[in-house]
């Protein structure tokens, strides 16, 4: 995609059919999809942490994520015009895991609410299947953490631990993970989860 760079960290020129279209080509031809959400938080974070930075810079997908970066781009005579709000972007994702019955596997929130999530997810998008899901204060090694997502046979992974744990931890493990699609999702599954 177009980039353009905000505060030193580049962001994708894309909308939601962007995105939609993408999943299918991903799928298509067996490559890693990384949909991060690019938010004034993260922004921030880059300029002191290395991790976040490499991980949005590597990302396939840099999304505008908030009003704040619409503006910048605005002032700064960029091409930025629509904001794509992380949770949209997942429920699109999931609406395409139930289309096609992918599998997928949710990492973050406390271990009530990830376990409410996934049954939250599983009664609104009856053909996909939960493979399994993770709460983000566990004590599993990263290495444990990855072999269940192998093991479960995971297309999808959505890591909702707030950042920079969510970034961190992707750009540490994402080369040894088998799924397709990753997504940082922040505090989302509090939301689905209520
Ligand atoms: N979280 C987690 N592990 C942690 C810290 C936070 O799983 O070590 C979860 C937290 O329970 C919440 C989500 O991360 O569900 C997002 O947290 P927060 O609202 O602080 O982050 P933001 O959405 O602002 O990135």
């Amino acid at each position: 995609y177009k980039q353009e760079d905000i505060l030193g960290v580049p962001v994708d020129i894309l909308t939601m059919s962007d995105i939609k279209r993408d999943l299918l080509t991903y799928f298509e031809e067996n490559k890693k999809m990384t949909l991060t959400s690019v938010n004034p938080q993260i922004l921030l974070m880059a300029e002191q942490n290395e991790k976040v930075k490499e991980f949005v810079k590597n990302s396939t997908h840099k999304i505008p994520d908030g009003i704040g970066l619409v503006k910048v781009s605005k002032w700064t005579k960029g091409q930025i015009k629509t904001r794509v709000a992380g949770i949209e972007v997942m429920h699109e994702v999931l609406h395409f895991a139930n289309e096609h019955k992918k599998r997928i596997f949710l990492l973050g929130a406390k271990p009530e609410v990830a376990q409410r999530a996934s049954e939250n997810i599983a009664r609104d998008f009856p053909n996909l299947t939960v493979a399994g899901w993770i709460d983000g204060y566990t004590k599993m090694s990263d290495h444990d953490i990855v072999s269940k997502m192998n093991q479960a046979q995971t297309d999808m992974v959505f890591v909702a631990m707030g950042s920079p744990k969510q970034e961190e931890w992707l750009q540490n493990n994402l080369s040894v993970l088998n799924a397709i699609v990753y997504q940082t999702v922040g505090g989302s599954l509090d939301v689905i989860s209520g």
